[in-house]
C-alpha cells in the first residue's frame, strides 16, 4: 500500500480522511486462495461471501466478479444482493429475518435457501404444484457436545438451526417429505467458534453425516457455514480447513457433495484498512498526552473490546521527541473512545496519520451513525491506483428517511 499512482497522481498521502482502503488484490487473494484449497479436495465447491460481515456495495460487486456467491441473512441483504447484480441461483439464502417475498423469489429462482424459521414452511407450502423446488435447512449444532475443547463453556448452545435432539430437525424433514414439489437438497451448519480450529469442522461435518444417514438424506450441497481465519501467519490455512472438510465426507463417501463455505471474517478483514489524522494533542498532566484523531472506536472497533490494533504511524516530522505516555482517541465525545496508548514513542503531531490494517470484518456493517456519520471508502486497484468507490455520509443523507 502507500504506492504512487503516477496516471492520476494519486498518492496515500491524498487520501481524505477519515477513510477506508480496499485493496482488490488481497481480497482476491483471499477468495482465489479458499477456492484453490477447496478444489484440491473436492469437485463442485462454492464460496458465499457474508453479506454481513462487510456490505459495502463495491465489494459485494467484486466478490461476484470473483466467482463468490452471495451469502444473506436477511430480506434487505436480499435485495442489496440482487441490486449488485447477483441472480437467483447465486444467492444464498440464510437465517431468521427472511421475508415472505423474497423467500419465495429465491426457492422459485433457484437460489440456496436453508431454511431457518417454521414460518418458512407455511410459505413452501403455497408454491404451486406443476413443478419442483429444492430447500435446505439449517441443523442446530451444540458446539460443546460435538467439539468441547473449541466450546464457550459447558452448553454452547445455538438459537439457531433446527434441532435433532428435540425432534423439531425430524419434523421439519417429514413436513417436507411430505410435500410432493419439494425436495430436501442441502444441509447447513454454520457456527463461529473463538478457536476457528480446522477440528471443530470435522467434527460437525461428521455430526451432520450421522444426521444425514440417520433420515437417508440424498443432499446436493453440505452448506459448512464461515467462521475461517484468513491468510495469517501461524494459523490455520486454507488448505487446513479444506484437508478438516475431507476426512469425514471422504470417509463416508460424499465427497462428491457440493461444498459450501460462507467465510466472512476470511475474506474481508485483511482487504480493508482505515487511514485516520491526528486533529489536536493536548497536554492532560505532567505525563499524559491525548491525541486526538478524526477516526473513533466506532468505525473499527464497534464492540469495544479491542486493545491494540495492527497499525502503522505516518509521522510528518520525523525528529519529534520522544513522549512517555501518548493516549490516542477517536473524534466522538465517549470519553472511553480511545483506541490505543502509545509508550516511549515519538510524538504526534496534528497532520500526523494512523494507518490501521485488518479492520474490515464486523466494522463498517457495524458502525453507528454516531457523531460523525460514515466515512468514505477508496480502492486501491491491481495497478496501485486509488479511486473513491463510496462518498462519506453528510447530513443530507439522514434526511433522505425524514416524512
Ligand atoms: C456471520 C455468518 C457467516 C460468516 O461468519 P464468519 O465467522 O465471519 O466467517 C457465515 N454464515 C452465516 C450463516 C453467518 O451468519
Amino acid at each position: 500500500m502507500g504506492k504512487i499512482d503516477v496516471a492520476s497522481n494519486i498518492s496515500m498521502s491524498d487520501l481524505q480522511t477519515p477513510c477506508f482502503i480496499f485493496d482488490e488484490a488481497e481480497f482476491a487473494r483471499g477468495i482465489d486462495g479458499f477456492r484453490s484449497a477447496l478444489k484440491e479436495k473436492f469437485r463442485n465447491v462454492s464460496i458465499g461471501y457474508s453479506v454481513k460481515t462487510n456490505s459495502l456495495p463495491y465489494a459485494i460487486r467484486k466478490a461476484k466478479e470473483l466467482g463468490c456467491m452471495a451469502e444473506v441473512v436477511s430480506h434487505d441483504e436480499y435485495q442489496l444482493a440482487r441490486i449488485c447484480g447477483y441472480a437467483h441461483n447465486e444467492i444464498i439464502y440464510n437465517g431468521p429475518i427472511k421475508s415472505k417475498e423474497t423467500f419465495l423469489d429465491a426457492v422459485s429462482g433457484g437460489g440456496i435457501v436453508n431454511m431457518e424459521a417454521k414460518r418458512e414452511m407455511e410459505w413452501l407450502k403455497e408454491l404451486p404444484n406443476n413443478r419442483k423446488y429444492n430447500i435446505g435447512i439449517r441443523l442446530n449444532i451444540n458446539i460443546s457436545n460435538i467439539s468441547p475443547e473449541d466450546a464457550d463453556g459447558e452448553d454452547d448452545n445455538s438459537r439457531f438451526g433446527f434441532s435433532d435432539e428435540s425432534g423439531e430437525f425430524a419434523e421439519i424433514v417429514n413436513e417436507i417429505k411430505s410435500l410432493s414439489n419439494i425436495r430436501l437438497a442441502g444441509l447447513h451448519i454454520h457456527r463461529t467458534t473463538h478457536s476457528r480450529s480446522p477440528r471443530f469442522y470435522e467434527r460437525s461435518l461428521e455430526y451432520a453425516i450421522q444426521v444425514i444417514k440417520k433420515y437417508h438424506l440424498d443432499l446436493d450441497y453440505i452448506d459448512v457455514g464461515g467462521g475461517y481465519f484468513g491468510i495469517f501467519p501461524n494459523k490455520p490455512t486454507f488448505k487446513d480447513y479444506a484437508d478438516a472438510f475431507s476426512v469425514p465426507l471422504l470417509a463416508h463417501g460424499l465427497d462428491n457433495i457440493k461444498v459450501i463455505v460462507e467465510p466472512g471474517n476470511a475474506l474481508t478483514a485483511s482487504p480493508f484498512a482505515f487511514l485516520t489524522e491526528v486533529i489536536d494533542v493536548k497536554q492532560i498532566d505532567t505525563k499524559t498526552r491525548f491525541v486526538t484523531t478524526d477516526g473513533s472506536r466506532n468505525d473499527i472497533d464497534p464492540f469495544f473490546r479491542k486493545t491494540d490494533y495492527i497499525k502503522e504511524i505516518i509521522s510528518r516530522d520525523n525528529n519529534s521527541p520522544t513522549e512517555h505516555i501518548q493516549i490516542v482517541a477517536g473524534c466522538t465525545c465517549l470519553e472511553y473512545d480511545r483506541l490505543f496508548t502509545l509508550y516511549d514513542k515519538p510524538r504526534l503531531n496534528p497532520g500526523d496519520r494512523i494507518l490501521y490494517h485488518n479492520v474490515g470484518a464486523y466494522t463498517m456493517t457495524l458502525s453507528p451513525q454516531f457523531i460523525r456519520l460514515w466515512p468514505r471508502v477508496y480502492a486501491l486497484g491491481y495497478d496501485g491506483t486509488y479511486k473513491e468507490v463510496r462518498r462519506a455520509s453528510r447530513a443530507s443523507d439522514i434526511l433522505l428517511f425524514d416524512k
